[in-house]
């Protein structure tokens, strides 16, 4: 057996979907809607929402954070994954992208857990933590603009509560990290991250290679 991570052939990964995937229509329809949206390849994979999904539930999350919202489909897994009185703050700053996310909280009855806030996040969780909420959130989702990861994840880091969970998303940028001879900010900023958190003792760290890379940071106490 190989000892390195599978890589997943089209076969292969139909076939993780058809045995594990868990999608109720509504995040079908979202999925099916944004795939033919212009941008559309910045959603996130359905095996990635459940798995979010999952880790929300496995730590017990109710308030939560999502920097970066598209149209919608993992603040919606998220917002699924909560218990009644759970909560998401959700930054973004499209209104475009962001009436799509709405009309579907809508449909799956969710949308009163979500509370959109159209601004900069860094702005946005600046004002987080100046009314006092450092320490109140249990999970943060970071997939945003690559340049401001490194301001995503130190407001996130003062956000969560110790043992909450920050999730960063593409840190694999479709291997581009790996690639010298890419030097573009996106790119640069995403290998900064990266490296930064390998030696961050702040927190517990995985980088799980699923879709384009998500990194998991375990807030330590
Ligand atoms: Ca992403």
């Amino acid at each position: 057996m190989p000892k390195q991570t599978t890589n997943l052939d089209n076969q292969l990964y139909n076939y993780l979907l058809s045995a594990s995937l868990r999608e109720p229509e509504m995040l079908l329809q979202l999925r099916q809607e944004t795939a033919n949206h212009p941008r559309g390849g910045m959603q996130i994979s359905p095996e990635q929402g459940q798995f979010m999904a999952l880790l929300v539930e496995l730590i017990g999350a109710k308030k939560t954070l999502e920097v970066g919202v598209f149209t919608g489909y993992s603040s919606l897994c998220i917002a699924l994954a909560l218990p009644a009185d759970g909560k998401i703050i959700a930054l973004d700053v499209s209104e475009e992208y962001t009436a799509i996310a709405r009309r579907y909280w809508h449909k799956a009855g969710v949308a009163d857990k979500i509370d959109l806030r159209l601004a900069p996040a860094l702005e946005t969780l600046d004002e987080l933590l100046a009314s006092g909420q450092a320490q109140t959130f249990d999970f943060a989702f970071i997939d945003a603009d690559k340049e401001n990861y490194d301001g995503y994840y130190e407001r996130c880091l003062q956000l969560v509560r110790p043992g909450g969970l920050i999730a960063i998303d593409n840190v694999l940028w479709s291997g581009q990290v790996a690639d010298s001879q890419i030097q573009d900010e996106s790119t640069q900023a995403i290998r900064a991250i990266n490296n930064k958190l390998h030696h961050d003792e702040r927190v517990a760290l995985s980088l799980v290679p699923i879709a384009d890379g998500l990194t998991l940071a375990l807030k330590r106490g």
